[in-house]
């Protein structure tokens, strides 16, 4: 298993001491990337900037080296105009600057280079307004990934390698978020558009709001920037959490799936209803009489009766087993001869 793969250890400064050494013990090695930057003659030296408590994949050590950077969803910036990112009001930008990356030599063990995004926050120095703010956004939504995302990491979300740090010549005080390439944006009747690729985007939104999280901008047109397909692994991947709530408790009666119906109510969540639709997922048939539906109710309502108030009871059971009874129905039904 390569490096990358594994989160690694080191020491995170005790920040409730004064002392110098103590905040950055000389044993310390100081965790620094170079990175070649398109359209930047010199390479730039990140470093690793630690959050309390916090533990982040660590990139390959190797150059890594950038493509040109765009707004999350624009075309390339020409150089001249995005080193001016933050600098000034006419170069206000709302979002940070992204910038498709690899690493310079293969992975011995896979043949591949190793991708990576990176989100930046230039001129970071000015210490007010956008750059800051977004500075800001880009170390909350890092410890974000640690706190609330780590068993998606890898998976649903792309891995985090943490927030690296840079004063330099072209863009001030950089911050650097540097994560898992996780994809392509996801079109709708583009290439990779199945009905097995929607059910696996719906299955991911429910996963997330299984444990908590609602993304919060899964909204059109911001929907078609943040699910993105995994190519290689063949895989859907949800980004940028800076939005989320995180102690969502979603209030659904049915999972987010395919129906003969339109159960918008029953699935009482303003974030599944919006992602079903727009994944089209719903049919014409009147709710009352999808029988499938009204059985997948009675099967909650039945588990809820008879274990609500027992040790250990949560809601998230009982929505677990009535999933799990739906997809055994289909199996049936699908199975069943003509
Ligand atoms: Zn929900």
């Amino acid at each position: 298993m390569s490096s990358q793969n594994q989160p690694s250890s080191y020491i995170v400064p005790d920040s409730s001491s004064t002392d110098p050494q103590a905040i950055l013990p000389l044993q310390t090695p100081l965790r620094t990337r170079i990175i070649s930057i398109a359209g930047i003659q010199e390479q730039t030296s990140f470093s690793f900037l630690p959050i309390d408590g916090c533990e982040y994949y660590d990139p390959p050590n190797d150059l890594l080296i950038t493509r040109p950077p765009s707004l999350q969803r624009d075309k390339d910036i020409p150089t001249w105009e995005w080193t001016q990112w933050g600098a000034n009001d006419e170069f206000l930008f709302s979002s940070a600057l992204c910038f498709d990356c690899y690493a310079k030599t293969a992975d011995p063990d896979t043949g591949e280079y190793v991708r990576f995004k990176l989100k930046m926050a230039l001129h970071v120095e000015q210490g007010s307004g956008a750059p800051e703010e977004v500075a800001g956004e880009l170390k909350q939504e890092a410890e974000y990934y640690v706190t609330h995302l780590a068993r998606f990491q890898g998976n649903h979300v792309p891995k985090h390698y943490g927030i690296w740090t840079a004063e330099t010549t072209w863009g001030g005080s950089v911050v650097c978020a540097m994560l898992e390439y996780a994809g392509i944006p996801f079109k709708l009747r583009g290439q990779y558009d199945t009905r097995q690729a929607r059910d696996a985007f719906a299955a991911l939104v429910l996963d997330l709001h299984r444990y908590g999280v609602r993304h919060g901008q899964l909204v059109w047109p911001h929907i078609t920037w943040h699910m993105l397909w995994d190519v290689k692994q063949g895989i859907p991947r949800v980004v940028d959490f800076k939005q989320a709530c995180y102690h969502f408790d979603c209030s659904r009666s049915l999972p987010l799936c395919r129906y003969d119906s339109a159960p918008l109510k029953l699935l009482d969540c303003d974030e599944l209803v919006r992602v079903g639709r727009y994944l089209e997922l719903f049919g014409k048939k009147p709710v009352n009489e999808d029988e499938e539906v009204q059985e997948a109710l009675k099967v909650l309502k039945r588990y809820q009766d008879e274990n609500n108030g027992k040790e250990g009871y949560t809601v998230e059971e009982s929505l677990l087993l009535q999933q799990a009874w739906l997809k055994r129905h289909r199996q049936q039904v699908q199975s069943a001869p003509a």
